[in-house]
């Protein structure tokens, strides 16, 4: 690419065909193969990238599921979590985590995050756990880590399950661990856009309890015994990973570790360019982010904005209405979260993806420095 064309060209926040194209090759043959072969639901394919999933989580073992949301919701119904209890969730995360806690008929209870990390507090965790609590969701934000230790630490004193939220962390660690394997029980997404994204919808849910994961799998496949497929011991549903999303995930995994580690070199060119007014949000030194999106706080977002829509950059918020002021949780609101709901008017997500070029990112920090486009 010449000069002229990194000065010029658009930079999109994320270009998934662009991810894609290493891999295309493979993933025709494996489409191939699998439509030859006619085995669409369930199949080797399916067991083969579940056990390299757990691998890579560094866990006992995975269960593919329909996406993320589900991943989340099937976790509390394995663990018995449903009406009566109390699940406890950041109010700065996507709509799902919440999502899946009212699904279940269970009480979300909002607590607000940290101030430099925006990752859910653990002390405001422990100042609302009640005799109702059943669960804590640690929400690794971005692709950065919520405090495991100190989160270990009340769910433990308590004898509550420490659930992760993975769907933005595939591959993050928390001093060693891998998301998916820092809790009890963890669920993932694979939407197209996330770090380990299949080409439509998919999930997982991970973790080192082999009893929890059999009863998930039996629940996310119509509650069938594990030996007779026409006997239902539990009121299950239909929620799995489809064959062909399963091929091309195990055709992306081996890539994920470079892919994220491209990542965090975008973000450290970003923080060592970006001007002081347009702050990345912090890292915890004690774990090791996969940078799922690029989040800032500007000072002035809409000038920001301004200027990366004139220079043909993408940008999005992660998100501008935090969870507990959606008119769907209405119910469930009851204090205010100021460090959600500030950084709510100030977060800005700026283009990341593992194809990004450093050049790219120089481009954008001169255009929010205010100098040449
Ligand atoms: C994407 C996401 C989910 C839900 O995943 P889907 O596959 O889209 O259902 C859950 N939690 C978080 C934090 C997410 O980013």
């Amino acid at each position: 690419m010449t000069t002229f064309d990194v000065e010029r060209s658009p930079i999109p926040l994320l270009d998934l065909a662009e991810i894609n194209r290493a891999v295309s090759a493979e993933i025709d043959l494996a489409w191939r193969d699998i439509r030859g072969h006619g085995r669409y639901v369930g199949g080797v394919e399916i067991e083969l990238f579940e056990s390299a999933f757990a691998d890579f989580c560094g866990v006992e073992g995975a269960v593919g599921v329909a996406n993320g949301t589900d991943a989340l919701e099937l976790v509390l119904l394995g663990l018995g979590i449903g009406p009566g209890d109390e699940v406890i969730v950041p109010g700065n995360t996507f709509i799902a985590t919440v999502e899946a806690v009212c699904a279940v008929g269970a009480v979300p209870i909002f607590v607000d995050v940290l101030e430099d990390t925006l990752l859910i507090d653990p002390d405001a965790v422990a100042s609302e756990v009640t005799p109702r609590t059943a669960a804590v969701m640690a929400v690794h934000l971005y692709g950065r880590m919520a405090d495991m230790d100190r989160l270990l630490a009340v769910t433990g004193r308590h004898g509550l399950a420490l659930i992760e939220d993975a769907a933005q962390a595939h591959g993050a660690r928390w001093t060693g661990r891998r998301a998916g394997g820092s809790g009890h029980v963890a669920g993932f997404s694979f939407y197209p856009g996330k770090n380990l994204g299949a080409l439509g919808d998919g999930g997982a849910v991970t973790s080192n309890d082999r009893e929890l994961l059999g009863r998930i799998r039996r629940i996310a496949d119509h509650g069938r015994s594990s030996t007779d497929r026409h006997r239902h011991d539990l009121r299950g549903r239909n929620s799995r990973l489809d064959t062909l999303q399963a091929a091309v995930l195990s055709i992306k995994l081996p890539h994920l570790d470079g892919q994220n580690s491209h990542r965090r070199a975008v973000m450290a060119e970003y923080r060592a360019a970006l001007p002081p007014h347009v702050v990345p949000v912090a890292d915890d030194p004690r774990s090791e982010s996969v940078h799922h999106l690029a989040v800032v706080r500007a000072r002035d977002r809409e000038g920001a904005i301004r200027a990366l829509e004139e220079a043909g950059i993408g940008w999005g918020i992660h998100y501008p209405v935090p969870c507990h002021l959606q008119p769907a949780f209405a119910e469930f609101t009851r204090a205010a979260l100021p460090v959600t709901e500030a950084a709510a008017g100030r977060i800005l997500s700026l283009p990341m993806s593992p194809t990004m070029t450093i050049a790219q990112v120089r481009r954008v920090a001169s255009v929010l420095t205010g100098g040449r486009r």
